[in-house]
């Protein structure tokens, strides 16, 4: 069975003075054993987050990795600086690939690069409107698993299995649009499909927790993880506020105890 997972991700939103007193608020307000929580905030605000979360039992992570561990990338932050501070991070965020041009082939390298240096990455993937409105959302998502699994040396499954991938339609980012629960689980099916279609192997491309983001709440998380296909979810704007987060994850260790039941009896 799946783990359920809620991600934060508090994009270029908050500082070092006032990150560790939300980061605490927000872990008080969302106790759940059975639900994995992770908190991104920006690089500066690392540390504070890290040590309110300590014996919360919520995670920390990064919000973006350099694909090399060292060298002449002013402004850049390499894995090996994140080491004690995180031990999640997120690549291929659809704002890096639309400001920073980051394409899949970097993305994939930087996936790969999070899984030697022993972070989870939560590998972002997701089509434009445009895409969804020529019925070729589900091509496009194969087409970014397929060529991020080919530039990080990623067709063995093995390799990958801490890998975390969130679904998230360019169009529902930041917007208030939401995807459908059975768009999302479809496209969950598509981008376990296209890890097969890569050389993993049926169980290794099913045990791979599939997220949504696109404007998630505490009003709307609920049709998403009513999908068996959905594993929780990246929530951006509604991260920053506590009264969300708490809805989020309630409703998160609702879906994850109905799951376990389900599994003791089929
Ligand atoms: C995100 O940044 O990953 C995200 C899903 O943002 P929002 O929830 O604000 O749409």
């Amino acid at each position: 069975m799946r783990t359920i997972i809620i991600a934060a991700n508090w994009k270029m939103n908050t500082t070092p003075a006032d990150a560790g007193a939300l980061a605490a608020e927000i872990a008080a307000a969302t106790e759940a054993p059975d639900v994995t929580r992770v908190i991104c905030p920006p690089y500066v605000c690392l540390a504070p987050v890290r040590d309110a979360l300590e014996g919360t039992g919520a995670a920390v992570g990064a919000q973006n990795v350099h694909v090399l561990d060292g060298g002449a990338f002013t402004g850049e932050i390499s894995a090996a600086m994140l080491r004690g501070l995180v031990t999640w991070c997120i690549v291929g965020h659809s704002e890096r690939r639309r400001d920073q041009c980051e394409t899949d082939d970097l993305v994939g390298r930087k996936v790969a690069r999070c899984l030697e240096s022993g972070l989870r990455p939560i590998w972002c993937v997701g089509e434009q409107l445009d895409d969804r409105e020529a019925g070729r959302a589900e091509e496009v998502v194969r087409e970014q698993v397929s060529r991020a699994l080919t530039a990080g040396g990623l067709a063995n499954g093995e390799l990958g299995k801490s890998i975390v991938i969130a679904y998230e339609p360019v169009w529902a980012i930041g917007t208030g649009r939401t995807a459908r629960g059975a768009d999302a689980s479809a496209m969950a099916d598509a981008i376990r499909g296209a890890l097969e279609a890569n050389g993993w192997t049926h169980e290794q491309a099913e045990a791979i927790p599939v997220l949504y983001g696109g404007s998630v709440t505490a009003a709307s998380i609920g049709e998403f993880l009513a999908e068996p296909a959905i594993d929780g979810a990246l929530v951006g704007g509604a991260s920053l506020k506590p009264a969300e987060m708490a809805g989020i994850v309630a409703r998160a260790a609702t879906a994850a105890q109905a799951r376990r039941e389900a599994v003791r009896q089929p």
